[in-house]
């Protein structure tokens, strides 16, 4: 459906949004209206470079030509049957990932942050069947004034700044005080402790005996885009190791091709126990999974866990194609080569004060606080991108950007600057 099936302007469509949507984020001024590659087009047939990327979802562009006949040809044959009934594209999809990936077992959901409470609920299950509760001196008063027992380990360590998800427990592990993503939403789920990120000796220090796990994203995205220390990272799998913990990975940003590798774990050569994945998985549809070794998932026996929609044929469909283009067109290492090639063409900008990022996920911080209305001027110029800081922007293009797109990003990003500066 578009603009002018509808015989409605641009303003009455968004005045229409705008009555009956509730508004999450701060809209750009136009109607998109199609994709192609590296473009989005507007109302007006406008067309945008789109540094955005669907927030990081788009990978291998708008509308590959693959991930669109997947979806079409799926449409036509069988669009859902619900979890009750195999289907072949979930089954090709499960082995596809696993055999990609080095992971043994797949837990199919819709969303990186239901995948995140998916996460939560394996590693909870997991230090209730090994090591069970405590006695009754460790009881505490359930929601309804019942005596709820509390397990001996249970807690998982987030990173500050991290960001999760926005579901209950998701948002608690969100490590964000104060901030409107938690604001409003207390008491926060139980079992929840924060560590500092990049700093070892605090998530040594918050690993007590109650602790069952410890969430990390391996490139902190919405937080200001930070990468994890390659020694960090390592010392946490070895923190884990000694004291029994489940490592969990967040890779709902980094995953599928972005960081250089498909999995940023793979780019780290750290590897947790338990991987979380969403965004550019599904090549535009929504699709979340966890990943895991096969004597973890069996944590979960039947009826523990389940959804009606994950892993859906025409979501899996797209997921398939998604992923073998990725790999057929080696765009993990076009993003690795092309997105060095674009920081260092980032780093000549004027007003900044640092650039950090790891293949085609790249945060550029100013020294001063204008990342929104460099977000807005540069729309106006056509191109997209997203503020996820007052001074830091973030860059999440297509993993088939090329060299001479980023140049052009840069450059409109330049004149932006000249302006603001
Ligand atoms: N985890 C990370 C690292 C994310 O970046 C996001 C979304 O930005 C989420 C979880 C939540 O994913 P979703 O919006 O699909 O629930």
């Amino acid at each position: 459906m578009r603009a002018s099936d509808t015989g409605l302007s641009k303003e009455q469509l968004i005045e229409l949004c705008r009555k009956y949507m509730n508004e999450q984020f701060d809209r750009y001024d136009f109607i998109a209206d199609s994709g192609s590659g590296m473009l989005l087009k507007d109302e007006a047939g406008n067309e945008y470079l789109d540094f955005l990327g669907g927030i990081a979802v788009n990978a291998t562009g708008h509308c590959s030509e693959r991930v669109v006949n997947a979806i079409k040809e799926q449409a036509e044959t069988l669009i859902h049957a619900s979890n009750y009934c195999y289907t072949v594209p979930q089954i090709m999809l499960a082995k596809l990932i696993c055999e990609n990936i080095g992971m043994e077992k797949i837990q199919f959901q819709n969303s990186g942050a239901e995948a995140n409470e998916a996460a939560f609920k394996l590693v909870r299950k997991y230090g209730v069947d090994k090591y069970g509760f405590k006695d009754s001196a460790g009881l505490y008063t359930g929601p309804e004034g019942g005596i709820v027992p509390e397990p001996k380990r249970y807690k998982i360590i987030s990173a500050m700044d991290s960001f999760h998800g926005r579901t209950l427990a998701t948002l608690t592990a969100t490590a964000q005080p104060g901030s409107a993503i938690q604001k409003g939403y207390e008491p926060f789920v139980p079992g929840f402790k924060y560590a500092e990120f990049n700093n070892l000796q605090s998530f040594r220090d918050a690993a007590t005996e109650d602790v069952i796990a410890i969430i990390i994203e391996p490139v902190q995205g919405e937080g200001g885009v930070y990468p994890a220390d390659k020694e960090f990272l390592r010392g946490l799998r070895d923190l884990c190791d000694k004291r029994d913990m489940l490592l969990i990975f967040d890779e709902v940003q980094t995953g599928w091709g972005r960081t250089g590798s498909l999995m940023a774990y793979q780019t780290y050569g750290v590897k947790p126990d338990i991987v979380t994945m969403a965004k550019a998985l599904g090549g535009g549809m929504p699709i979340a999974a966890m990943a895991t070794s096969e004597r973890i998932m069996n944590t979960f026996g039947p009826g523990a866990h389940g959804t009606t929609f994950g892993g859906n044929p025409v979501c899996s469909a797209a997921a398939y194609a998604e992923i073998t283009e990725m790999i057929d067109l080696k765009l993990p290492e076009r993003a690795k080569e092309v997105g060095d090639h674009f920081r260092n063409r980032l780093r000549m900008l004027p007003g900044v004060k640092e650039v950090r990022g790891i293949g085609q996920i790249s945060g550029v911080e100013f020294d001063r606080p204008i990342a929104n209305e460099i977000k807005h001027k540069a729309g106006e110029r056509f191109l997209l991108m997203t503020a996820v800081r007052p001074n830091v922007i973030r860059l999440v293009p297509p993993l088939t950007a090329s060299r001479e797109e980023c140049d052009k990003a840069a450059d409109i990003i330049e004149s932006v600057l000249e302006e603001l500066i």
